[in-house]
């Protein structure tokens, strides 16, 4: 049962970078129309639009088969190129970019609140789990025997 869960977990997270592999992918409609060089002007985009979390959608969405793009930061459906340039100009957007840029930059180092209650936590383990004198001797004891057994 556990395995199943498992194994119920990896495919969920295959799927999802399935779904913004760069590689294999069909654009096979929208792309015959296009000549060569706009197919390269095309993928520069998409490349320019990566850094900005939007993603070309491997499988469209029930629902909603005009969605060529995703925003990863909004979670949002994009139909087209200029849809998600419009889309990383836009205010919300800009929002989460901030707030997602702050998660990452604004961790305070610990304060000594924080590292005392990690002092403590520790110490208990210690306490708990560690070995005291008299276990290391016993264990000293054990190594030599052994030493001696085998020598
Ligand atoms: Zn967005």
């Amino acid at each position: 049962m556990l395995l199943l869960v498992f194994v119920g977990r990896r495919q969920r997270n295959r799927n999802k970078k399935n779904l913004f592999a760069e590689e294999d992918r069909g654009h096979a409609a929208e792309e015959s129309t296009l000549s060569a060089q706009e197919l390269q002007s095309l993928r520069q985009a998409e490349r320019r639009l990566k850094k900005d979390e939007i993603y070309y959608l491997k499988k469209k969405p029930h629902g909603n088969p005009g969605a060529f793009y995703t925003c990863a930061l909004c979670d949002v459906l994009l139909e087209s190129i200029p849809h998600a340039y419009k889309h990383i100009r836009d205010k919300r957007h800009k929002k989460k970019e901030r707030q997602e840029q702050l998660m990452l930059t604004e961790i305070q180092p610990p304060g000594p609140e924080q590292i005392s209650a990690v002092s403590a936590a520790l110490e208990a383990v210690v306490q708990e789990h560690g070995m005291n004198d008299e276990d290391v001797e016993k264990r000293r004891c054990v190594t030599q025997t052994v030493w001696i057994i085998f020598h």
